[in-house]
């Protein structure tokens, strides 16, 4: 057998990273490596999270907001935080969410739209992971149609009286704040949603997790219940107006799973190759069958031309250009090729594949949620659409 080439050399990825980004990559990689790849397939068998000192540990490496200037943050490209989501995803889309929902979704609301004193108030502690952040856009009956949202927010004096229910919200039940979104009376239809900080203390505020998950375990979901939370005027988001407020967001979000599913596609095959060249089977190596290395060389190609999407997406949104159907290319061909991928991965280690042993078959239950969390497939399929079409399919 010669010396076996990895998917970065056969790519010649590192080629196209700067050196700051690969140091970036690799300080990542080996704290995802040594605290988290031990532990995580219990965190996912006991569907029990340490949250709270990983947040802190996240913190501490600086990837909380880390794309996000001042206040804490790091300030770092947005190649540089893909990178970090790739390697974080690498080892489980759980860990990856609690980082993208803080930093790109409840992070994002506050510095993006946020007054100075609410930035002051909460980014410092969310960036150093002492406080954890969560998002609340979703509803039991309105998902891929946030427009329709029955979540209110209704003045009463100065104050505003939120009330409503929230549905499948990542860091909810540990969250100590979270950014909400409601229906107002400030302008009609859609234009009146607004966001609010809502400190998870306010009497009113509930969040029970949601249990019996079989895809991202290692991940707290929770349900927002939100009963008459009584907020100053000062706790709405005074930049954010519409649904250009959470849409905005999300972009930010999605764009780091453009980057999160190639690493756990890259985790899986990486996996398989690994199992394919020990496996004995008709008394020679699973890897030397051609069967085996044509499944392999099918997956690489989609392993790397999905980090070459990343890589330029990336380029593109540091240059300050990024468009929201080209996110949705990143993110719909990243998790369909990585869901597709994981599963071709657990065919090669036979029935192995099926065990907490190895990472292949919780990524590729995890990816089932990632498939649909962040606008799912066929909402980035009507975006790509209508952007090649003119015309909007979305009703
Ligand atoms: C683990 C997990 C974590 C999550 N975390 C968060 C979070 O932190 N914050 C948050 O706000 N939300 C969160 N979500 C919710 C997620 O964003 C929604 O589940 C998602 O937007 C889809 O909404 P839905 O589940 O209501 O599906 P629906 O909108 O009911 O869609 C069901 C199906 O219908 C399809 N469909 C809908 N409309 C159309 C159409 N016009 N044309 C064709 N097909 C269509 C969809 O693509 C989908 O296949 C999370 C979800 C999961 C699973």
């Amino acid at each position: 057998m010669s010396n076996p080439q990895s998917l970065t050399q056969l790519f010649a990825l590192d080629s196209l990273l700067e050196p700051e980004e690969i140091a970036i990559r690799d300080t990542v990689r080996k704290f995802a490596t040594d605290r988290i790849r031990p532990h995580v397939a219990q965190w996912f068998e006991d569907a029990k999270l340490p949250a709270r000192d990983l947040a802190k540990e996240l913190g501490g490496l600086g990837v909380l907001g880390m794309h996000l200037d001042g206040y804490g943050c790091s300030g770092m490209s947005a190649t540089a935080y893909g990178l970090a989501c790739l390697e974080l995803e690498a080892v489980d889309s759980g860990i990856r969410s609690l980082v993208s929902v803080q930093g790109s979704l409840a992070m994002f609301s506050i510095h993006h739209w946020g007054s100075e004193e609410q930035k002051q108030e909460w980014l410092p502690r969310m960036a150093a992971g002492e406080a954890i952040g969560c998002f609340g856009l979703t509803e039991p009956d309105f998902g891929s149609n946030p427009a329709g949202m029955r979540t209110n927010a209704k003045r009463d004096g100065d104050d505003w009286i939120l009330s409503g229910t929230k549905m499948w919200i990542t860091n909810g039940s540990i969250a100590d704040v979270a950014v909400v979104w409601a229906q107002t009376d400030l302008d009609e239809g859609p234009k009146g949603i607004r966001g609010f900080v809502v400190p998870t203390d306010t009497p009113g505020f509930s969040a029970p997790e949601i249990h019996a998950k079989m895809s991202l375990r290692a991940s707290v979901t929770s349900e927002l219940v939100l009963d008459g939370v009584r907020l100053p005027s000062s706790a709405m988001l005074p930049l954010a107006k519409g649904l250009r407020g959470p849409l905005t967001a999300l972009g930010e979000a999605r764009f780091g799973i453009a980057f999160g599913a190639v690493g756990a596609a890259r985790d899986c095959l990486e996996t398989a190759i690994d199992y394919a060249q020990s496996r004995i089977v008709f008394d020679k190596p699973l890897a030397s069958f051609q069967l085996t290395q044509a499944k392999i060389a099918d997956m690489a190609l989609e392993v790397g031309k999905g980090h070459l999407l990343a890589y330029n997406l990336g380029r593109i949104k540091d240059r300050g250009e990024i468009t929201p159907e080209q996110i949705s290319t990143g993110k719909l061909n990243s998790v369909r090729e990585a869901i597709a991928i994981a599963r071709e991965c657990r065919t090669i280690l036979g029935a192995n594949g099926i065990t907490l042993e190895y990472p292949v078959i919780r990524h590729a239950n995890n990816l089932e949620s990632v498939l649909t969390y962040e606008g799912t497939s066929e909402m980035h399929q009507l975006s790509i659409g209508k952007a090649l079409t003119g015309e909007a399919a979305f009703r």
